[in-house]
């Protein structure tokens, strides 16, 4: 795969196992996902990049069936739209992450299964990111 992030800093890339870049807290040691610059717990400034683990597990998930509205930007039209799913990951102990899934089949989505991080095309030339279930 290859092909520009959608947004800089958010995962690392290029790479062979691309990771989620959040931040964690000097002060208190809490971890958000995205990095932002000062901490929503405490209001450190003290905040530094965390590299988040490349798996977790499903904690919540629903399907996105239609196309969302504006600002929406991937790129499809009514013709060409997929149902995605839609999931919240909780990586570790550190923090839930919401994140397009791989798959909207719910035969094969279960709450609590493992998921990995995955690199996917999103439009034209850029990739963005998603979780898969792991195969078991
Ligand atoms: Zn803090």
């Amino acid at each position: 795969m290859s092909g520009t992030a959608f947004a800089p800093d958010v995962f690392t890339w290029p790479s062979d196992d691309p990771q989620l870049i959040g931040g964690r807290c000097e002060a208190c040691a809490a971890i958000t996902f995205p990095q932002q610059g000062s901490c929503a717990r405490c209001g450190s400034l003290e905040v530094v990049a965390h590299l988040l683990p490349r798996r977790g597990t499903l904690w919540t998930f629903t399907t996105q069936g239609f196309l969302p509205k504006e600002p929406y930007a991937g790129g499809e039209t009514q013709e060409t739209f997929q149902p995605y799913g839609v999931g919240l990951v909780q990586l570790g102990d550190e923090v839930k992450v919401e994140a397009r899934l791989t798959t909207a089949d719910v035969e094969v989505l279960r709450i609590g299964m493992e998921m990995e991080l995955v690199i996917v095309p999103f439009r034209d030339d850029v990739v963005t990111f998603a979780f898969a279930p792991v195969a078991s």
